[in-house]
């Protein structure tokens, strides 16, 4: 059985090494190319846009693929509806990976915004020094913001000018443990944080560091998710596929 990934996450790369261990099953993990040097999954990779819906269905069919498991971001919304459509085409089941949201916790000030538009007019309000931990491709959304000193982190440097006016920056590659990002809060006395409701634990630490300093976060909610059939758990994706290889 041959199992395209479609990646960028860090539950697809636990997917691609229990999969590329189990034997049985030939694994290829997709990424878009959005950082120089990513991480090596297991199995085959490959890397770039496939040229929309119907570039995608054509993969299919020429690398013979016989299933999709969309591991991608959840705010990675074109590239699923892409697989929604592709695999529909091309007749390969598709199975969508989109890990829980984070739920608040008793001393979180989150205030949830439906879009980065709003995120950014929540964040001129707030004013003052903010960790800007959106990606670095929303970072335009936040330009107009002048009366603000963002802190982004990225894994590869930003591009200069930069997209926001910054008060620091810093490259690093995740996951962060909670006292990275206390120190990270403290040492460019950070007074709020704009962040994704990404779920998952590489990405919480900052999260839970806001709630441990008093710190408000401007959560931009996620787009809708990708229809099911959808699991939320790298162990649930692995149940799903052994039945769909012993029906095959
Ligand atoms: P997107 O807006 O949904 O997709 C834009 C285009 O990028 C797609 O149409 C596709 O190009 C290409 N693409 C996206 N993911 C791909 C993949 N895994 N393999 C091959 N092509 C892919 O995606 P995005 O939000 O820019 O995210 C890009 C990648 O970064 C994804 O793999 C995602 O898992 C990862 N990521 C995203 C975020 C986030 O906040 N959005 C955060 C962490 C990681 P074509 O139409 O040419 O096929």
């Amino acid at each position: 059985m041959h199992v395209l990934i479609l990646g960028g996450t860090s539950e697809a790369g636990i997917l691609a090494r229990d999969l590329a261990g189990s034997g049985s099953v030939a694994v290829t993990t997709s990424l878009a190319g959005r950082t120089r040097e990513p991480i090596a999954p297991a199995g085959a990779l490959r890397i770039g846009g496939f040229g929309g819906t119907e570039g995608l269905a054509t993969y299919l069919r020429d690398a013979l693929v016989d299933v999709v498991v969309d591991a991608t971001h959840p705010f990675a919304a074109r590239i699923s509806a892409n697989a929604v459509a592709a695999c529909a085409a091309a007749g390969v089941p598709r199975l969508a990976l989109v890990r829980p949201p984070w739920q608040p916790q008793p001393g979180d000030d989150w205030r949830v915004v439906a879009d980065m538009a709003t995120a950014a007019a929540r964040s001129a309000a707030l004013g003052g020094r903010q960790l800007l931990a959106v990606g670095r491709n929303e970072l335009a959304a936040f330009a107009g913001n002048t009366q603000v000193g963002y802190v982004v982190r990225t894994v590869d440097p930003l591009p200069e000018p930069p997209p926001v006016l910054l008060a620091a920056t810093e490259t690093a590659r995740g996951p962060f443990a909670l006292g990275d990002e206390l120190a990270l809060l403290r040492r460019h006395a950070v007074s709020a944080v704009v962040a994704k409701a990404s779920g998952g634990d590489g990405g919480y630490a900052k999260i839970a560091a806001a709630r441990r300093l008093g710190v408000p976060v401007v959560m931009v909610d996620r787009p809708a998710p990708p229809p099911e059939p959808r699991v939320a758990t790298v162990s649930a994706a692995l149940s799903w596929l052994r039945g769909l290889e012993a029906a095959i």
